[in-house]
């Protein structure tokens, strides 16, 4: 059992969040966001929901009941949960998935802070923003889905998606293409990609355990100066990162797309700034990073 070290005095004002995910034990949300409420003084508390597949609905009808002020919606829900909510965002609905639940006065509106949120990672950490740049993305699953878009949405010059199932990466192209230049490949045509990619971003689940050994892409296909990203932050700094750094490239952990989701999330359920130093140093703590 975790010991509460700053326990938050919870009264009939308390305002409550949670996650709603299977598994959800393992989620580093509560942490993250019970120090952000903390940090910045307001009196709510976030829990983690352990809900099973088929309960989903009764859960968001609990929301209303109850009068939460919202949730964060993870895997497997991310899909099913925008049947059960009164709006969603256009950039949610774009992307097909809703990883945020708002309730605005009774009203459940669905947002998806992932993509928005490694993008941010992106520009405050490493400076390098996407405008007009060549991006080569590795893997076209649910977090790829949502990057690409947000990608797209800040005016990225090309991107260009690679996966094992090359059907996967054209589809993702093919609904991203409305907002900017976005082509799908399979893994073959990689190296000629690399050979102008200003970024390239692993979002496949290589590199996290129990693949800690392998990367998507071969160290020497690396060229010095350009940015390597990977959205896997269990190891914070993979074997791809660890590769390029070696080879002269700039570097970026998936441990602030973790953070800047919640500082989203955070930011439209409060109306606050969050305090992403405070989120950070929590995670990093229960990382033992
Ligand atoms: P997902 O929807 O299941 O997609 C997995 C992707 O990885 C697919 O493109 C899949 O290719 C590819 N892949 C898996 N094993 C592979 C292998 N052995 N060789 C080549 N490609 C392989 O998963 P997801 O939700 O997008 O998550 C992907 C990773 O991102 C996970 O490691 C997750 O922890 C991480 N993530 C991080 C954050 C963050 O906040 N930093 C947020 C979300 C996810 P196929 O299509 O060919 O199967």
């Amino acid at each position: 059992m975790s010991v509460i070290t700053h326990a938050p005095i919870i009264d009939t004002g308390t305002r409550l969040f949670g996650v709603f995910g299977d598994p959800v034990g393992h989620s580093k949300s509560p942490l993250m966001l019970n120090r952000a409420f903390s940090e910045k003084g307001i009196n709510a508390v976030y829990a983690a929901f352990h809900i099973k597949p088929g309960t989903l609905k009764d859960a968001i009808a609990g929301i209303r009941a109850l009068g939460y002020g919202g949730v964060n919606v993870t895997i497997p829900h991310k899909l099913e949960v925008m049947d059960y909510l009164d709006e969603i965002d256009e950039a949610a609905r774009r992307i097909g998935a809703v990883n945020t639940v708002v309730n605005r006065d009774g009203r459940l509106i669905g947002y998806n802070t992932d993509g928005i949120g490694y993008v941010r990672s992106l520009i405050e950490e490493t400076g390098c923003h996407p405008k007009g740049k060549c991006i080569l993305m590795v893997g076209a699953g649910g977090a790829a889905r949502a990057i690409a878009f947000a990608l797209a949405a800040e005016g990225a010059a090309e991107i260009v998606i690679a996966n094992r199932t090359p059907e996967k990466a054209q589809e993702l192209a093919q609904a991203a293409s409305g907002y900017g230049a976005v082509t799908g490949i399979g893994l073959t045509e990689v190296p000629v990609v690399m050979e102008r990619a200003d970024i390239v971003i692993n979002t496949t689940r290589i590199g996290m355990h129990p693949m800690v050994d392998e990367t998507p892409i071969r160290a020497e296909w690396i060229r010095p100066g350009m940015l390597v990203s990977d959205i896997v932050y269990n190891p914070r700094i993979t074997l791809l990162l660890k590769e390029a750094e070696a080879r002269g490239a700039r570097i970026h952990s998936g441990l602030g797309m973790f953070i800047y989701q919640g500082a989203y999330a955070f930011e439209y359920w409060t109306g606050d700034t969050a305090p992403v130093a405070a989120m950070r140093e929590a995670v990093e703590q229960a990382l033992g990073a």
